[in-house]
């Protein structure tokens, strides 16, 4: 698996442009028992995964450096919290993404950590594809891929913050940094809604940066979960792809 930011220009220069994979995340309160780079870490490490997988496939995959800080609304009252203005924010990733489509890779990969940061990539993604004519893929990896998977693991559970999902996977990938000890839990459901309401979200949702019942969570859940996203999310790469060489 290669690392953009670790390779020299010269070895920049001679290595297949396939997919370039970018992660994005934010950093943000994830209840008392995530590290606040959790919506950083996930993303990360399922890139990597994704680019070792490609490379089985014989598809080149680089891996970008990730965009930490994204647009954290309501949890942005919480110390520990970076809420990058909304603006800002899809600005700089459509840069971003302009840029290493200008270095000519066939599909840039956007892998999202972060709910709060999902309709503004997608507004980036749009515009960074249809000012270069080069394509974006956007992948959110809890709720785009592998939700058979996550229902039967976590059937109680709909899209949670810090929840049973969330703290699953990160029990797997950085066990060290979760703290069970401090454990709360918000078993709220989601309403199945596109509803804006501040009130709600703070107190109900969000009372303290985190809703769904993480006490469910297992490292050997969140690997069963990891595993089948990291398929999920190689296989949209390649059908990505495929559809990119027909069009050529
Ligand atoms: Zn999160």
């Amino acid at each position: 698996m290669k690392e953009w930011a670790s390779l020299t220009g010269k070895e920049f220069e001679e290595i297949p442009k396939d997919v370039a994979i970018l992660p994005v995340g934010s950093l943000e309160r994830h209840g008392d028992h995530l590290p606040l780079g959790t919506d950083i870490f996930a993303p990360e490490w399922i890139a990597r995964q994704v680019a070792s997988k490609l490379h089985e496939y014989g598809v080149s995959a680089l891996v970008m450096p990730t965009v930490p800080y994204g647009s954290s609304r309501i949890l942005a009252k919480f110390p520990g919290t970076i809420n990058v203005d909304d603006s800002a924010f899809r600005e700089y990733v459509k840069s971003v993404l302009k840029e290493a489509l200008r270095n000519g890779f066939k599909l840039i990969l956007v892998i999202n950590g972060h709910g709060g940061n999902a309709s503004l990539l997608r507004e980036a993604a749009r515009d960074a594809a249809y000012s270069t004519g080069g394509a974006v893929l956007l992948i959110n990896w809890w709720t785009d891929v592998a939700q058979d998977k996550r229902k039967s693991l976590f059937p109680e559970e709909t899209l949670g913050h810090a929840g049973a999902d969330e703290t699953a996977v990160m029990m797997a990938i950085t066990p060290d940094l979760v703290k069970m000890e401090h454990l709360k839990k918000n078993p709220v459901k989601y309403p199945s809604l596109r509803l804006y309401y501040r009130k709600y979200e703070e107190e109900v949702l969000f009372p303290e940066a985190l809703s769904g019942d993480p006490s469910i969570a297992n490292p050997e859940k969140g690997r069963e979960l990891l595993a089948a996203v990291v398929d999920g999310i190689t296989d949209s790469a390649l059908k990505a792809l495929k559809l990119i060489q027909e069009c050529e």
